[in-house]
């Protein structure tokens, strides 16, 4: 195993490999892609080195939390795309749907019953690192999970970033060390591994494989699920082959005016690619690719450390620096947070000590706005902006990066106390959002609230947390299009 693999790899149980056994067993749960993924070519390799087939399983639970017609479809979508790629090939693909809460329950142990070894994803948020502790405790064979979130491996860092700037220096410093170990683009072509396996048929009947109608997404089929059907279907499809459209899209046209267009809510300026950047239906990685592809660029051009300084260091356009920027820079901070601080990184509690401070001594200030949850979800408020917001939250799945700061800075002016501001923005971005559930929500979310950001001149409700204003916005950037676009239906 390669030095940089090792970095990103860990054993989950103590069980050992059995090479004995049938095949190596892949358990997609969050790079939901077979392309530029770490774990994908960790299973390879082993099944070549043992000399077995790869069986690669992605599941879709029916009872986590949010499961809705719109998370399932975008999943599906990832599903139908990756059983095309290895229909016909040597891989043995195994999507499974639960048709009711807990039916899954014993798939992994039954497939790992006759597997060497098993490789999943690591990923450090939401329900999934509870998932992973309890799958080490029912497989009796070594399972081994695999960091591929992101450039630098979780584990690289060497402590808790409280800012982008402090990120950004360690980044400058030890980042070109990893750029070269980077996943496969296509670990499958010529692998050279032996299958298709064939799964035991009593597995096969008790965890049958999705329906084709299943995968379509048709309308039918999700309504038959126990999910939140009250979420419909975003229009934005699933899946990595959309996910290359959006991101070829992106880097032809896009990516050149990023550095102007990124903040204005009514011009398509930004990538979009957030909700497969979180199902894994793409990869930090394939996008940094995609755009050192467009500038001409090689990890040689990076200008050297810069102490944190934000311009300059990729060598690349200045819209090319500031969409890195995001990319990498602004998502990993939110990962190293998730991943360093797995028991408080969503809680009120965890944010720094000067911004709770502050927020306390302004909760009892007057708040001349106060809305239920029902009324925000509606977008039943006063704000026309703020609700343009959040009626496209509710039709898109998605809405504007910089509307995204003002929506969630107006939920702290209009909440009875900064807790419930930091609750509702998780209500309604995880149940509504694609790309909600992420380390970016959760920093995102904190953001609101002062992480990451200094103190500013105090105000009422806010403090000395930075504070938005829908009429300074408005003053700032063109919103006349958006308002017309999501106004009332
Ligand atoms: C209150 C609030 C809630 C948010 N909730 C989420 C969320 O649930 N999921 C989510 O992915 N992002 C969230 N963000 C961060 C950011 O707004 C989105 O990532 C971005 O708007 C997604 O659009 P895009 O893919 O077009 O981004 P682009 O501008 O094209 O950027 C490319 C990628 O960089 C990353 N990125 C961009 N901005 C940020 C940021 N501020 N922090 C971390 N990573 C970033 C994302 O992965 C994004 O897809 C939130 C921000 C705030 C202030």
């Amino acid at each position: 195993m390669s030095a940089a693999l090792a970095l990103r790899l860990r054993a989950v149980n103590a069980a050992p490999e059995r090479p004995e056994r049938a095949y190596v067993l892949y358990w997609m749960t969050a790079s939901r892609r077979v392309r530029w993924s770490h774990a994908l070519d960790r299973a390879v390799e082993r099944a070549r080195a043992l000399g077995r087939p790869l069986v690669i399983l992605e599941a879709l639970r029916a009872g986590y939390p949010h499961a809705s017609d719109r998370l399932h479809r975008f999943v599906l979508d990832g599903m139908a795309d990756t059983a095309a790629r290895l229909e016909g090939g040597p891989v043995r693909y195994h999507a499974y749907v639960e048709p009711a809460p807990g039916a899954g329950k014993g798939l992994l142990a039954a497939l790992a019953a006759r597997a060497c070894l098993v490789v999943t994803d690591d990923w450090p948020c939401f329900f999934l690192p509870r998932m992973l502790a309890a799958a080490a405790r029912q497989v009796d064979v070594r399972l081994e999970a695999v960091d591929g979130n992101g450039l630098l491996p979780l584990r690289a860092a060497d402590r808790t970033f409280t800012t982008a700037r402090s990120l950004r220096a360690f980044l400058q410093k030890v980042l070109p060390a990893h750029l070269a170990a980077g996943p496969r683009p296509d670990p499958l072509a010529r692998a050279g591994l032996a299958g298709p396996a064939s799964l035991p048929a009593e597995v096969l009947r008790r965890w049958p494989a999705a329906s084709a109608a299943l995968l379509r997404g048709e309308p039918t089929a999700l309504a038959a699920l126990p999910i939140d059907h009250a979420v419909p279907p975003a229009p934005m499809r699933g899946g990595w082959a959309e996910a290359e459209r959006r991101l070829a899209r992106f880097v032809a046209g896009p990516l050149g005016r990023y550095a102007v267009d990124r903040d204005a809510p009514g011009v398509e300026g930004t990538s979009r690619l957030s909700p497969y950047l979180h199902f894994g239906h793409t990869s930090a990685h394939r996008v940094l690719d995609a755009v050192a592809r467009a500038e001409g660029w090689t990890p040689a051009r990076l200008a050297g450390p810069k102490g944190g300084a934000r311009e300059g260091w990729w060598g690349v356009s200045p819209s090319a620096e500031a969409f890195l920027d995001q990319l990498v820079t602004w998502r990993e901070l939110a990962f190293n947070t998730c991943a360093r601080r797995p028991d408080d990184y969503d809680r009120y509690d965890a944010l720094p000590a000067w911004a709770r401070e502050t927020l306390e001594a302004h909760a009892g200030d007057p708040r001349p706005h106060l809305y239920d949850l029902d009324a925000l979800e509606g977008a039943r408020t006063h704000d026309p902006l703020w609700n343009a917001a959040q009626r496209q939250l509710l039709r898109e799945g998605w809405f504007h990066g910089y509307l995204r700061m003002l929506w969630g800075k107006k939920l702290l002016e209009w909440s009875p106390h900064p807790r419930d501001a930091l609750a509702r923005m998780a209500a309604l971005m995880d149940r509504w959002s694609l790309d909600g559930r992420d380390p970016n929500s959760y920093a995102g979310y904190a953001w609101v609230l002062g992480r990451y950001d200094r103190a500013w001149p105090s105000r009422p409700v806010f403090g000395k947390v930075r504070s938005m204003s829908s009429a300074r916005t408005a003053a700032k950037v063109d919103v006349t299009g958006y308002l017309a676009r999501y106004g009332p239906a």
